[in-house]
């Protein structure tokens, strides 16, 4: 009994359980094996094919989100409901200075300890939305974090990280221009309004009445300069103003601007000319015309009597310059950098007096970047400046 039963032993095992063993799993239909295996193996074929068909389908969407995720420009991090890190784009991977990969699975706080980001991890994970602003070096960013629930328990966070430092500039440089076009408004008004009180109140003695409304035009003419130029920078900052582009002769331009300002230049016997090479540029004539004459009508006002101006166009197979040179007062290397910014001034009681409203060279920056040129300023006290403006032909 004991050996017929061996020998069943033996058989099952030699007929049913090693076919079984040997089965290829990842093929099942190519297995030849006995009959009543048959149902077995096609449903694990059918399922096979399902999951491969599946996971095709997650690896497409994986890589779908990832081409989605990695042209943004905003940072996103997808968070599990330990806080780990699912995912990562390059946007947000550059923010935290963490390479995209390696930081996969390791918590959050391993990128960066801010307050405000442990703060948002907490409250998304409590299943509240967050949203606070950051620092991380120069740069100010906006940190939006949201829970992913289903029904209730928070099975992860989406983090939006948005690099605000531009806006912030902006808005911050648009307080301060406010700030000082009230304060440069102020001035002369507070001047025009005090001669006009005491010419009211009989007070200026009539030798002195002429002398007194002079005092009034000059103040209101500064105040038509600053008010001219203030919309000048205005409609600069504008950028999607639409000005019509046209060809121009930068030197015929140069030309007409010199020949407006011959009057301001007898008057302190300075000698100005244009020479150069005629030079078609694409541009709007009004704001290139603007800033030749605001270069120009400084190198008259700083300089000295019998000083010389020379406007040189040069027109390269690469590029058209403007030069303005003067051998006037000239700027120091410590103002150097700074006079392109607006009301800035070396000598404010000069510059207003040669009715100077700290916004030329501002508006000739501007002007610049407008055509996509660049400036260049080489200057020696007491020895003259020379400005250039480089449009490059290849733009
Ligand atoms: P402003 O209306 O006072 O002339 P700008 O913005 O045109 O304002 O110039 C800023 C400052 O830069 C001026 O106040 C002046 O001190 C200096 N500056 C500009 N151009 C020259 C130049 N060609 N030579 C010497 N100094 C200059």
């Amino acid at each position: 009994m004991i050996i017929l039963s061996s020998i069943l032993a033996n058989w099952l095992t030699k007929k049913i359980i090693v076919p079984i063993n040997n089965l290829n799993l990842e093929n099942p239909l190519s297995n030849d094996v006995y009959d009543e295996l048959s149902p077995l193996l096609n449903r694990m074929s059918k399922q096979n094919n399902q999951i491969e068909s599946q996971f095709k389908m997650l690896m497409e969407k994986q890589l779908e989100f990832n081409a989605i995720t990695e042209n943004i420009s905003e940072g996103i991090i997808v968070l599990n409901s330990k806080g780990q890190v699912l995912s990562i784009n390059k946007s947000a991977a550059d923010i935290f200075g963490v390479n995209a990969t390696y930081n996969i699975n390791k918590h959050i706080l391993t990128l960066n300890r801010s307050l405000t980001l442990q703060k948002a991890v907490r409250t998304a994970l409590d299943g509240n939305n967050f949203e606070d602003v950051f620092s991380k070096g120069k740069k100010t960013y906006h940190l939006l974090a949201s829970p992913v629930m289903s029904d209730n328990p928070v099975k992860g966070i989406i983090l939006f990280v948005l690099d605000i430092t531009e806006r912030q500039n902006a808005e911050k440089m648009r307080r301060e221009f406010s700030a000082n076009v009230s304060h440069e408004l102020k001035t002369p008004l507070t001047t025009i309004s005090g001669y006009a009180e005491l010419l009211k109140n009989g007070m200026v003695k009539n030798k002195d009445v002429a002398e007194f409304s002079g005092r009034i035009l000059d103040e209101a003419g500064h105040l038509i300069n600053l008010v001219d130029d203030i919309i000048r920078i205005s409609r600069l900052d504008e950028k999607n103003i639409k000005l019509s582009f046209e060809s121009v002769d930068l030197l015929e331009l140069a030309q007409d601007v010199v020949s407006r300002l011959m009057p301001s230049a007898h008057k302190k016997n300075i000698t100005i000319h244009v020479t150069g090479d005629h030079a078609i540029l694409s541009g709007v004539k009004q704001i290139l015309d603007e800033m030749v004459y605001n270069l120009c009508d400084n190198a008259i006002k700083y300089n000295y009597d019998f000083g010389k101006v020379d406007v040189i166009v040069s027109n390269t197979p690469e590029k058209i310059i403007l030069s303005v040179k003067d051998n006037g007062v000239g700027i120091s290397k410590e103002h150097q950098y700074r006079v392109f910014e607006r009301f800035y001034r070396i000598d404010k009681s000069h510059s207003k007096d040669t009715g100077g409203t700290g916004l030329g060279l501002a508006i000739v920056k501007h002007s610049a970047e407008f055509h996509n040129a660049k400036i260049q300023l080489e200057s020696e006290p007491e020895k003259g400046t020379t400005i250039s403006i480089i449009f490059n032909k290849n733009n």
